[in-house]
């Protein structure tokens, strides 16, 4: 069994093809995705549409509870905020009737799965630190659970003490747990613009790492053209 693991999508189609494009090279069995599926990104409906047919498990992220408007907006930058309110103008009664569907957390036997964290998952906290790790380790009955929302591809580890580790293949043997942060499909944030999955094969224990590139200038210039803030268009192409 090979599950892929996807998260922040923002929008960003080109970056969601190619995902899928290396998945199916890889044939895994299940695509299971982390939300923000939608914000900042020139494309929320055809990402929509694509997450719906290709992912077996949605959890919602802070900017599909932005749009449904179960989250304020001052918990957003000005410019997340601009581009929530551009992203719910695109978005009709069926698409925010998809989104509401999708719950916070999901459990199962092999792993858990939330945008944020497992403790207070509505409150959208970042797994940053040993600290905020511990504190969604102690809910974590599986083997390891999948996050996203910093953008940022990381895993805490937890055997003895817990442990910061950003290997791109990771190995979860004698009762080692994780906290597997998958990174973003379309908005990295750690210094390197390519898209990032994981896929977690749960016989092995072994969950690897990808990296794929896209055509980030057609989406900077989507970007544009939707009159989308300009740094939203610039930050691709750093990864930041
Ligand atoms: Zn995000």
């Amino acid at each position: 069994m090979k599950i892929a693991v996807i998260s922040d999508i923002h929008g960003n189609e080109e970056a969601l093809d190619a995902v899928l494009a290396l998945l199916d090279q890889q044939q895994v069995d299940r695509i299971l995705c982390l939300g923000d599926v939608v914000g900042y990104g020139p494309d929320p409906v055809s990402c929509l549409s694509k997450v719906r047919d290709r992912c077996d498990v949605i959890v919602a992220g802070n900017h599909e509870h932005a749009v449904l408007d179960l989250l304020d907006l001052d918990y957003f930058n000005p410019i997340a905020r601009q581009a929530t309110l551009w992203t719910r103008t695109q978005l009709d009664a069926e698409h925010l009737d998809f989104i509401r569907s999708w719950p916070l957390v999901h459990h199962e036997a092999d792993f858990s799965m939330v945008h944020g964290s497992l403790d207070n998952p509505d409150l959208f906290d970042y797994i940053q630190t040993t600290w905020d790790a511990h504190l969604s380790f102690q809910l974590l009955q599986s083997p390891v659970c999948f996050i996203g929302h910093s953008h940022v591809p990381v895993t805490f580890l937890l055997s003895d003490v817990i442990r910061y580790n950003t290997d791109d293949v990771i190995e979860l043997h004698g009762g080692l747990q994780g906290i597997i942060n998958v990174g973003s499909v379309g908005q990295p944030r750690d210094g390197n613009p390519q898209a990032s999955v994981v896929v977690y094969e749960p016989e092995q224990a072994r969950i690897e790492r990808f990296r794929v590139a896209y055509d980030i200038e057609k989406v900077q210039q989507k970007i544009r053209d939707c009159g989308l803030p300009e740094f939203l268009a610039d930050r691709l192409a750093e990864g930041r």
